[in-house]
């Protein structure tokens, strides 16, 4: 029946089938529809694939960003019916089956698959994306690195130059997995790594804040794994803040209700939406643009269009399916299957989400996990880390950057020495400038309303009356 509305299976004639997106859901598909006699053509509008939950491993300088990022052509040149394409899809025309590129090129499909994953979402701040970047290409990785590396820098410059520097408040805006591993890594970077390569500031004095503002960090976990992230931050120096709603991001500070925290690097980990793409497929959306998709990945009334990972809103048991790799992976996969089905003429089946858990690093030996299978188990500490490291190596895409990042892993863990510590491009960090010089000691304050750090927006150092406005 569903095979029956695409005409390519009715003709007889062989499917071109168009993926969108060389991420985790674009490249099981195509890996999946490889073997079957389909002409693929896979469109990217970057030339690799990116292991994103490692990408904060290369924002904190610990691995390289070729030794997470692969080009796709690379990953796919044994199959001789794969084409790849570096474009970006702009339009897509539902009724002539074709997708526009922003080189102009158009690309007809019988079926296609539209895997654009997602981006940051500044809540309608978007000028706020300047200041604080988020973290989900190898560029927001590296830039994450350059403004990092660069606050020690310029502190050590400053402290040589005037014999004071701004306090080096590292703020992370959000508490979910992303938020708490970056703060972590920091906090391992500042207090470990670079503790003896500065002369004249001390680095493990860095103050790294995650700001979160509902009532816990790492809210999709179960209760017991928050508890146990806050109790692993603190060990490591994080300061957690809940309940607190940041309602302003500048260049040099942030403002968490009406009050001012300095920051020499603010970072964003508060927020994310769907690829525009989903919007511009004209069928139903929810609220952060995810496309809302049936039982056999499509929307609505187009069995000719699947829609995978961190795109579709897919629901099972009554709650949606999480953007994390092993959904996109596992719908890529079920994308290839119900097109070799419809070859076949027979039904298609429908999808199923194989939770196997999920997982945070915290810092360099530290994690929680919330185990699915083979059994159920929250852990955390030591062996959640090992669990965790064995199992983001294992899914790297080539067998090279396995060995690659164990070792340097190993490297890194027992020689306690960064190798990919570089600062590219400019020199200028936002806000640097503006903030004052000031005395060590006096940049250690708890964060606390009417501490010299926490002042309301006009600068004035807050009172206890601000704190009640
Ligand atoms: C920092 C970070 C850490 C994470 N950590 C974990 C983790 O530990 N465990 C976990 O399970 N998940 C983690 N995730 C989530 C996981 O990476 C995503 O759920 C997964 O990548 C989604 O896969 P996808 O194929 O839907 O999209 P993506 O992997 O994002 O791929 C989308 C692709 O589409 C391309 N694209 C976008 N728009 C267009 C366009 N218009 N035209 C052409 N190409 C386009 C992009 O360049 C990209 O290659 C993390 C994500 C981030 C950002």
């Amino acid at each position: 029946m569903t095979a029956e509305l695409i005409p390519a299976i009715a003709e007889k004639r062989r499917p071109r089938v168009l993926i969108l997106g060389g991420g985790f859901a674009g490249l099981h598909a195509a890996k999946g529809l490889a073997r079957l006699p389909v002409d693929i053509t896979v469109v990217d509008r970057r030339n690799h694939h990116t292991f994103q939950p490692l990408l904060y491993q290369v924002a904190l300088a610990v691995l390289s960003p070729a030794d997470i990022a692969t080009p796709i052509r690379g990953i796919l040149r044994k199959h001789k019916n794969v084409e790849v394409l570096m474009d970006e899809a702009i339009q897509i025309d539902k009724e002539r089956r074709a997708v526009k590129m922003k080189s102009g090129a158009e690309m007809e499909y019988d079926y296609l698959v539209v895997a654009t994953g997602s981006t940051h979402s500044y809540f309608g701040h978007d000028d706020w994306a300047q200041v604080a970047p988020g973290l989900k290409t190898v560029e927001d990785a590296t830039e994450i690195r350059r403004r990092v590396l660069l606050a020690f820098e310029l502190a050590e410059r400053q402290m040589l130059e005037t014999g004071s520097h701004p306090p080096l408040n590292f703020v992370v805006i959000g508490g979910g997995p992303t938020g708490v591993e970056l703060a972590g890594a920091i906090s391992d970077i500042a207090k470990l790594y670079m503790r003896h390569d500065f002369r004249h500031i001390d680095p493990a004095k860095a103050r790294v804040l995650i700001l979160e503002g509902g009532p816990r960090i790492l809210a999709a976990y179960p209760e017991d794994l928050s508890k146990k992230a806050v109790e692993q931050l603190n060990a490591l120096g994080v300061e957690v803040h809940t309940g607190a709603q940041v309602t302003d991001v500048q260049p040099g500070y942030v403002v968490v209700g009406n009050q001012r925290l300095d920051s020499v690097v603010t970072l964003w980990a508060a927020g994310v939406q769907a690829s525009p793409l989903g919007k511009l497929l004209g069928v139903e959306t929810d609220r952060r643009g995810c496309v809302m998709v049936n039982a056999t990945l499509n929307p609505a009334g187009h069995p000719e269009i699947f829609v995978c990972g961190d795109l579709a809103h897919f629901e099972q048991n009554g709650k949606q399916v999480p953007g994390v790799a092993q959904p996109a992976m596992q719908m890529g996969d079920h994308v290839a299957r119900m097109i070799e089905q419809d070859l076949k003429g027979t039904a298609r089946s429908g999808f199923h989400y194989f939770d196997k858990g999920d997982m945070a690093t915290i810092g360099r030996m530290a994690a929680v996990a919330k185990l699915e299978w083979p059994f159920k188990a929250h852990w955390s500490g030591f062996m959640a880390w090992i669990t965790w490291l064995s199992i983001h190596i294992f899914f790297l895409i080539g067998f090279r950057n396995r060995i690659f990042v164990f070792w340097e892993w190993a490297w890194t863990y027992f020689t306690f020495t960064h190798g990919a510590r570089l600062i590219t491009g400019s020199q200028v960090l936002p806000g640097w400038s503006e903030q004052q010089g000031v005395e060590r000691e006096e940049t250690n304050q708890p964060l606390d309303p009417t501490s010299p750090g926490f002042r309301n927006h006009h600068g004035e150092v807050a009172t206890p009356a601000d704190e009640k406005r």
